[in-house]
């Protein structure tokens, strides 16, 4: 009998397959980095023919390393990086354009042109979401507006759009040979373009965009048998049955299924998500209405997200732009070597700023610089950056909810950082909380999947299976962090109001 599950998580840095064992356990991961093409500043593409090229190597490794074939694998489950939106040709199967990433910047036209009627929050009830370069849905209009032929072929029919899950299963199950066009409701709700109560594309919103409907996927719930591997795959036969963008694969992940319930994922951004259950929450507080999950025919669990672009990237940046280190884990050591921040703060606003703000005109700034500062200082600062934004969404969540949070579940890849979880729970004055598995993203999309084919029975063994490793408590007193916290948000508003309409 098929005792494990096959995890597909398409990032943004990378492709990964983890197979998992019924306690929720990694057994094994096959892993690969795919080339972030940066063609000019604010855009941020990739190439989808290396992502499914990875996608494959890397089930083909996760397989060998635990010595197992698709017979051993009852299900697949598919998690992505979301709003990065491809655009296909669906007779030859190439794409038109590379995927424009989640990040990139360059649609802000089109959302100023959009908003010009109504504002940014013109389909904001509708869908959830305000008008942001962020979504995908401005990145396909911009495909059609500016790729040569593509308006054309897609008026033909001819242009398929998805998001890398559905890129990745329309590859796996057939491609140009019957693969299913298909997206779950997760990713379909950052689009721009569903209904948040139907869960169905919404024709005047497409219609706005310049989007034809023939280039939609269909949305289908979170956790149901999309389809079967392709026969010539190496998992040929077995059924995809699970797909959760990352962020809900990461709520799922961490058996937060009810309402009340959150996470926080440190990975290249940031995001928060608090469970709202059955009910749609609409924030006063620059949060996202967005859809947490839907298992099979059961209805939708709702979610207000609080997405903060730079996370993990900025210390990215400190490494590859800056070459102030020359791994991630060494900026621990490096921002341990003092006491405090030395009074700097980094604002990583490289795309504007998201969650509470929403200011596309905001760009990155370093304050409270004096002749004093030196690497440590801003080091410390750039850990400190991602724990006060990370605040400012806590604040936003607790004034929409009835409920304060009174603890934090964490989990990504910045969550080794353990000075950085600490000073988290000091600026937050709640307890921050990692689970043992702390591959909780992949560990969701094989939660969904092995749900829909009864490789696990319910919630409950699933919410069973969560293990706490280690617990941060808040040890800073209220005057510092109140302090700390000041100047801080006295920082945010020094990267505001930066991009003229010649600054871009
Ligand atoms: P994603 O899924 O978005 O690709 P991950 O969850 O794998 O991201 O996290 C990777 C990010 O975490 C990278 O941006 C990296 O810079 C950061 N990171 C990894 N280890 C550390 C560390 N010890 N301290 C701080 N940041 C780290």
């Amino acid at each position: 009998m098929a005792e494990y599950i096959l995890s597909i998580d398409q990032g943004t840095t990378s492709s990964r397959a983890i197979i998992f064992d019924r306690a929720g356990k990694p057994v094994a991961t096959g892993q690969k980095e795919h080339e972030q093409i940066l063609p000019r500043a604010g855009w941020v593409e990739h190439d989808p023919a290396e992502i499914w090229r990875n996608v494959q190597e890397v089930v083909g490794l996760a397989l060998t390393r635990a010595h197992l074939t698709r017979h051993d694998i009852a299900a697949v489950g598919i998690t992505n990086q979301r709003e990065t939106a491809v655009v296909w040709d669906r007779r030859t199967g190439e794409p038109v354009y590379n995927a424009i990433v989640w990040q990139d910047t360059r649609t802000q036209e089109i959302v100023d042109r959009l908003a010009s009627d109504g504002g940014i929050d013109r389909f904001k009830q509708i869908v959830g979401l305000p008008l942001a370069t962020y979504f995908s849905g401005t990145k396909i209009a911009w495909i059609l507006e500016n790729v040569e032929g593509a308006r054309e072929k897609a008026d033909a029919g001819d242009l398929l759009f998805g998001t890398t899950d559905c890129w990745v299963l329309w590859n796996l199950t057939g491609g140009v040979r019957g693969g299913v066009h298909a997206t779950d409701v997760t990713n379909a709700s950052r689009t721009l373009f569903m209904d948040l109560q139907t869960l169905k594309w919404r024709d005047e919103i497409l219609e706005a965009f310049g989007v034809p409907p023939s280039m939609m996927p269909e949305i289908r719930s979170s956790s149901e048998i999309y389809g079967k591997a392709e026969s010539s795959s190496l998992l040929r036969e077995t059924p995809i049955a699970g797909i959760l963008g990352d962020q809900q694969a990461a709520t799922f992940g961490q058996a937060a299924f009810q309402a009340g319930e959150s996470k926080n994922t440190y990975g290249t951004g940031c995001f928060l998500i608090f469970n709202t259950g059955e009910q749609i929450v609409h924030s006063a507080n620059g949060l996202l209405t967005t859809v947490g999950y839907k298992l099979g025919d059961s209805p939708a669990h709702y979610a207000l997200e609080g997405s903060i672009a730079v996370a993990g990237s900025l210390i990215q940046w400190l490494r590859d732009q800056l070459g102030l280190i020359s791994s991630a884990p060494e900026i621990e050591k490096l921002a341990a070597a003092v006491e405090d921040n030395g009074g700097v703060y980094i604002v990583p606003a490289f795309s504007g700023l998201f969650t509470p703000y929403w200011r596309p005109d905001a760009r990155g700034a370093i304050v409270g610089l004096t002749r004093f500062a030196n690497r440590n200082h801003i080091a410390r600062a750039a850990l400190e950056a991602v724990a006060f934004q990370t605040r400012d969404v806590l604040d936003a969540v607790n004034a929409d909810a009835d409920v304060a949070l009174s603890e934090l579940k964490v989990d990504g890849g910045m969550v080794a950082n353990d000075a950085l979880m600490q000073f988290q729970a000091d600026v937050l004055g709640v307890p921050v909380v990692r689970p043992v598995v702390s591959e909780t993203t992949a560990l969701g999309a094989a939660y969904a999947a092995g749900l829909a084919v009864g490789f696990w029975k319910d919630l409950d063994e699933l919410s069973a299976n969560w293990q706490p490793d280690r617990r941060w408590e808040p040890m800073m007193d209220a005057d510092e962090r109140d302090r700390q916290l000041r100047l801080w948000r006295k920082a945010v508003t020094k990267s505001m109001d930066w991009v003229d309409d010649d600054v871009r």
